[in-house]
């Protein structure tokens, strides 16, 4: 399944509200400083910029509610209550207009997990089969991204229905849009839209070439292919860690940015002080906070940032690449390094830790 199809830059907004027609459009808006992912009203003329926040949040929400639960007590029997729970999640047909490539691939990571592990998760299936991901490739790259050194790319298409990329300038400015699911064609169709000429899929394709060169110019992928076992070897190595996360707060932003980071903490609700009735939410959790990991007997195993930190890169550099066929949790989107307080940079933990280099003594 693959078509392409042109829009004209003043057809735009059109264009969105056909392909959109009976779903909610997430887009770019800027608020303050930041740009995040907000319904957009109809003939509402969408932002292009990148956004600081990516649009995991549409399809995992920051907080969702997985069920009520209500006690009743019998009144012949008081020592005997009986739980009832209500699991009726209200999920409305989506549409994410203007994710990046990399924010597109962070689903593919998520479904790795969700949807084809060994635990299908049902809130986050039913909202990924309900959304269709609209991506905008990149034209320009910001200087913390890379992308290309983790499998993924400016114009990557994995985990998008749509791919849009920018063509010609002026009054021939456009978007040449190439369906790369059924479901996306499907929703494309809709638009009307004219096929895109051999000269515009042409110029689509060297947008695509001179992004991904001027990415490799900015700096160029490193062979990344023994990060994994390296990764593992520098394990113990604590004073390694120890310098890496020296400036480190754990405030966890890092992660809370990240469009592939998915672990979660669950808690109960109550309405009222009796108990009887409340509900259970999924709220995300991170790796880099200090409660993440503390047991119930009050020991934690992971009780220093070093080893915090540690998990992180771990976790995105070897331990899902060694779980999923070679494929890296990091997309290179470079969220973490920008939202950093202290700019604490992976890409540089990454290339040290796989540098084949003495072991830092212990400090
Ligand atoms: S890392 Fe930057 S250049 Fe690469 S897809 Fe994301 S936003 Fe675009
Ligand atoms: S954003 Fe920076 S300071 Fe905060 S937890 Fe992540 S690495 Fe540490």
């Amino acid at each position: 399944m693959s078509f392409a199809r042109y829009i004209a830059r003043g057809e735009l907004a059109r264009a969105l509200d056909d392909m959109a027609r009976g779903r909610v459009t997430y887009a770019p808006r800027r608020e303050g400083d930041a740009v995040v992912f907000r319904p957009r009203a109809e003939g509402e003329e969408p932002l292009l910029a990148r956004a600081t926040v990516p649009p995991k949040g549409v399809i995992f929400p920051q907080s969702e509610r997985l069920f009520a639960f209500i006690r009743e007590k019998d009144p012949n029997d008081p020592g005997h209550t009986t739980v009832r729970l209500d699991s009726t999640v209200d999920i409305e047909p989506a549409l994410i207009f203007g994710a990046r490539p990399c924010d597109a691939r962070g689903f593919h990571i998520f479904d790795r997990v969700y949807l084809n592990g060994p635990h299908r998760d049902p809130y986050y299936a039913a909202r990924r089969e309900a959304t269709v991901v609209v991506t905008l490739a990149c034209t320009k790259a910001g200087s913390t991204c890379f992308c290309h050194w983790t499998g993924c790319g400016p114009a990557d298409t994995t985990g998008s229905d749509i791919l849009l990329t920018p063509v010609g300038v002026g009054n021939d400015a456009g978007f040449v849009a190439v369906a790369v699911t059924e479901r996306g064609g499907a929703v494309l169709e809709r638009a009307n839209l004219p096929e895109a000429d051999t000269a515009r899929a042409d110029a689509a394709q060297a947008v695509h070439a001179a992004t991904h060169a001027a990415l490799e110019a900015q700096s160029p992928a490193p062979d990344l292919s023994a990060t994994p076992a390296r990764l593992l070897e520098r394990f113990p190595d604590t004073g390694f860690w120890r310098d890496m996360s020296d400036k480190c707060l754990s405030c966890g932003a890092c992660t809370y940015l990240c469009p592939t980071c998915y672990c979660f903490n669950i808690t109960d609700e109550n309405d009222g002080g009796d108990g009887m009735r409340g509900r259970r939410l999924r709220s995300w959790d991170n790796c880099m906070s200090s409660l993440f990991t503390r047991e119930a007997s009050g020991h934690n195993p992971r009780m220093g940032k070093a080893l915090r930190l540690r998990n992180r890169v771990g976790h995105k550099f070897s331990y899902y690449p060694q779980l999923h066929e070679g494929v890296v949790s990091c997309n290179g989107c470079g969220r973490c390094i920008t939202g950093c307080p202290v700019s604490v940079d992976i890409r540089e933990m990454v290339v040290r830790a796989t540098e084949a280099n003495e072991e830092t003594p212990n400090a």
